[in-house]
């Protein structure tokens, strides 16, 4: 006994995990499969705190109170079992295993319910905010049981963010409801950087500012509306110049992003549930299309304009493009948040999803003024099937009606590729249209498979003989 809770796998996250406890006056017993990170960790960060170092699995169970809490901060997949196979066998009915590694959702679903056999609780938990987010406060998403909860909240919301007093931790839902809420922030995250980095070419090529004329353009940004962690850290990129070259630093970089696939799963889940993203699609995507260095290439000589929009280069733009920079991102959260709504009813998980948006105005990487408002609308109208009809957000979609229209021709003029903007336009539109040709869909389908369809003034299904004399039978 001693430790309140312990952390095993003290890279960059378990150790600053392990350090935030620590420094929040929490005894914290720690380990890792090579004892020379726990040595160092000790001997660098002692005095921080008190640090129980464990040689051994068994040193390190023993070092914890009971009901044991155990954070396990691994790599993600196979090395995530291959910890608990070990250190299970320990554990007593009642102990608590905490995955704050990036598992997949599903996986945490199959592990939960294997350790629930064995009486143990597995709480599986998103945790955003990288390293600096794990010493000084991340924003913390975890799943499992209420009662394991009840155990483990405390310690977890004295060592998160806090945004006005709130912690930036609350109990998400059952078994993987943590690890899919952090999937999709994640996916947030990619969309939200694909219409900042969209915004940026614009600037740059439509309306001709420097790299940083448009750094000094974000900061404005910053302080409005738009007020978030990204666009403030998107300004420092832009303003920043290449030591070795002189030139703008985002010009010495290559242009092909990558991912590591929190992103991808969002969008792989999406469309499992039948749930429209395409705002995180499309970033997925945008990525994906700058690394293909063979087929850009190979498109060198198309055909097409020049990227440059004289009439863009008016003071009006830049203020044209943040209009459609925050319509384009409220449909891009809602979208997300309706992949959350999608995903609690699909496995029954009940998440509030204003909750969701109050644990992530601190601490994570999507962190922002915006992030209130959602809170607000959720607070409005809890079941709210979608935000855009919120009132605030209604009333700034309205506001951007001419710019974002605007802002998304001038790119397709141009010949730069804003995929972000116009896939946003596209879902706002189609969701507020009356009559979508969906209905010729039907009757295409109808034609060439006897795929039935329904009438708007009748019930039922039928089917038109086709290949026939054409008439309609109910199918
Ligand atoms: P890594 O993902 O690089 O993993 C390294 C750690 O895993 C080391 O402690 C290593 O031990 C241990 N490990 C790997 N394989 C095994 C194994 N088979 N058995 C026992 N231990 C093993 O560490 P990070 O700190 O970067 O990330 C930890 C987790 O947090 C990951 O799941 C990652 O996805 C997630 N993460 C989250 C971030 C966020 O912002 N939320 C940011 C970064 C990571 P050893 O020293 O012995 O090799």
């Amino acid at each position: 006994g001693g430790a309140r809770i312990g952390v095993t796998g003290l890279a960059v996250m378990g150790r600053n995990l392990a350090r935030n406890l620590a420094r929040h006056g929490h005894p914290v017993a720690v380990h890792n499969r090579t004892p020379a990170r726990t040595k160092a960790l000790v001997e660098e960060f002692g005095h921080e705190g008190t640090f129980l170092p464990a040689r051994s699995p068994e040193e390190f169970t023993a070092a914890l109170e009971r009901p044991r809490r155990l954070v396990i901060m691994v790599k993600a997949g196979e090395p995530t079992d291959a910890v608990i196979e070990e250190f299970a066998p320990l554990l007593e009915p009642g102990d608590m295993i905490v995955d704050g590694g990036n598992a997949h959702y599903a996986d945490t679903r199959r592990r939960e319910a294997a350790l629930r056999e064995r009486g143990l609780h597995f709480v599986g938990t998103g945790i955003s905010g990288g390293e600096e987010g794990a010493l000084h406060g991340p924003s913390i998403m975890p799943g499992g049981s209420a009662e394991s909860y009840a155990a483990l909240g405390p310690m977890l919301e004295d060592i998160a963010a806090s945004v006005g007093g709130t912690p930036c931790c609350v109990h998400v839902g059952p078994d993987g409801a943590g690890h899919f809420v952090k999937m999709v922030h994640n996916g947030i995250e990619y969309a939200d950087m694909q219409l900042i980095a969209e915004s940026y070419d614009l600037l740059r090529h439509a309306a001709g500012l420097s790299p940083a004329e448009i750094a000094e353009v974000f900061r404005t940004w910053n302080t409005g509306r738009l007020e978030s962690y990204l666009i403030e850290i998107t300004a420092e990129v832009l303003a920043h110049t290449d030591a070795a070259t002189g030139e703008p630093f985002v010009d010495v970089v290559l242009d092909q992003a990558e991912q590591k696939g929190t992103g991808r799963w969002t969008v792989q889940t999406a469309l499992d549930l039948g749930v429209p993203v395409g705002g995180i699609a499309e970033a997925v995507f945008a990525r994906s299309v700058s690394g293909h260095a063979d087929l850009r290439e190979a498109a060198q000589g198309l055909p097409g304009p020049a990227r440059s929009a004289p009439a863009a280069a008016g003071s009006g733009f830049a203020d044209a493009v943040e209009k459609a920079l925050y319509a384009s991102k409220i449909v891009a959260y809602a979208q997300g948040f309706h992949q959350i709504q999608a995903g609690s009813a699909e496995y029954g998980w009940d998440i509030d999803r204003g909750a969701m948006a109050t644990i992530w105005r601190g601490g994570c990487i999507i962190r922002a003024r915006f992030l209130d408002r959602i809170r607000a609308a959720y607070e409005a109208d809890p079941a709210t099937p979608t935000l855009l009809t919120d009132d605030h957000f209604a009333e700034a979609l309205g506001d951007a009606q001419d710019a974002w229209r605007d802002v998304a021709a001038t790119a397709a003029r141009a010949g730069i590729p804003a995929p972000g903007f116009a896939t946003a336009l596209a879902y706002y539109d189609s969701l507020r249209t009356r009559r979508l040709p969906a209905a010729l869909t039907q009757g295409q389908r109808d034609f060439f498979g006897a795929h039935t369809y329904r009438r708007t003034d009748r019930e039922g299904s039928f089917h038109t003989l086709w290949g026939g004399d054409r008439t309609e039978r109910p199918a």
